[in-house]
C-alpha cells in the first residue's frame, strides 16, 4: 500500500477504493485544504468519468426530449 501526499499542501491523504463495473475507482481526498478528486489506475479522473463507470444510463431528459 503506498501512501500518497496531497500536492497542495502535502499533508497524508485519504484514500477510498471503490470497485465499480468498471474496475476500481480511487476517491482521494485532503482533510486539510479540502481537495477531493478521483484516480483510475493511479490516473487522476474527474467525476463525470466516474458516474459514467457506473453504467447510469443516459439523463431522462435527453432520451426523451420532444
Ligand atoms: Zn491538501
Amino acid at each position: 500500500m503506498s501512501s500518497s501526499k496531497c500536492p497542495g499542501c502535502d499533508a497524508p491523504l485519504v484514500q477510498i477504493t471503490i470497485n465499480v463495473g468498471a474496475g476500481e475507482r480511487t476517491l482521494c481526498s485532503c482533510a486539510k485544504c479540502d481537495r477531493r478528486w478521483w484516480q483510475v489506475d493511479g490516473r487522476s479522473t474527474t467525476l463525470d468519468g466516474v458516474i459514467h463507470d457506473l453504467g447510469k444510463p443516459e439523463t431522462p431528459r435527453s432520451r426523451f426530449r420532444r
